[in-house]
């Protein structure tokens, strides 16, 4: 068994209306920092969680219809706060990015992708198939900027093997299922479906024996995972499944209940990560 270290860091942000983001939220915008995560394996190198904003979203929401985008979640970043400036700021050169695990392929998770030219981009085959074609206002209407991807993703692209899954140990029920995806037990992914098809969970230990779960958009805030609050029912107009979002989210609650050791990552969670980021 290895373990991995972790730091927290967030490219930009965005904002939305607390009550949206959770029922009996107040009427006031919040911040919605973009998580991202660097993981470092003694073997594997460095490896990044999602990438947060960058330049590229704003050249991609230029024109209509993907201006919409721009204006529906209107996003702050500053020329420092970019995956790859970040990183080098602690010596990590984009070329050193072994592999990126994308949570989901909204824009605000996968819009540095192409920063990194080395790595290779690990998903559930399931999250890239329900996109993949989408183009112009289909892929709006899932929150999908297809020109974030980089053009060679299909090349580079490394799907979890599905026939793989593999019962988890009881410590992470109810999550009974995952997948091991540096075979050694520091890294597994779990799906969390409903906020998107193929959203991919990731559980990390680290060499403090430390255990962080990065859970994206399966909720938006901890408040919600604490407490099994749902968000607003507008949000269900973006959800591709409210009924497994609800389920997902009880899942959370549950393990968080069980195992409240476990720091939970929802990765635009503001008061989350000001307690955790690096
Ligand atoms: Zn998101």
């Amino acid at each position: 068994m290895s373990s991995v270290r972790v730091t927290i860091l967030k490219a930009g942000h965005c904002t939305c209306p607390e009550h949206i983001a959770i029922q009996g939220g107040r009427w006031r915008n919040i911040r919605f920092p973009a998580m991202f995560a660097l993981i470092e394996h003694p073997r594997f190198g460095p490896m990044l969680f999602d990438t947060g904003y960058s330049e590229r979203f704003f050249r991609e929401t230029e024109r209509f219809p993907n201006r919409l985008y721009r204006l529906a979640t209107p996003v702050t970043l500053g020329e420092s706060q970019t995956a790859q400036a970040q990183l080098a700021a602690r010596g990590v050169r984009p070329g050193d990015i072994e592999r990126v695990f994308i949570s989901h392929f909204h824009a605000d998770h996968i819009a540095a992708l192409g920063d990194f030219p080395r790595a290779r981009y690990v998903h559930l085959p399931q999250g890239y198939a329900a996109v993949r074609s989408l183009a112009g206002w289909r892929a709006l209407a899932r929150a999908h900027l297809p020109g974030l991807l980089p053009p060679d993703f299909a090349e580079r692209g490394d799907p979890v093997d599905v026939a793989a899954a593999r019962a988890l140990p009881p410590e992470y029920a109810p999550f009974t299922s995952g997948f091991d995806l540096l075979g050694d037990e520091s890294l597994l992914a779990v799906e969390l479906p409903g906020h998107c098809t193929g959203q991919m969970g990731l559980l990390a230990r680290t060499e403090s024996g430390t255990t962080f779960f990065f859970v994206a958009d399966a909720a938006w805030l901890m408040r919600s995972i604490a407490s099994n609050r749902l968000p607003h029912a507008l949000a269900n107009l973006i959800f591709s499944n409210p009924r497994l979002y609800r389920l997902t989210i009880e899942k959370l609650h549950r393990f968080h209940v069980q195992r409240p050791e476990v720091r939970i990552i929802p990765s635009h969670c503001e008061e989350t990560l000001a307690q955790y980021a690096g």
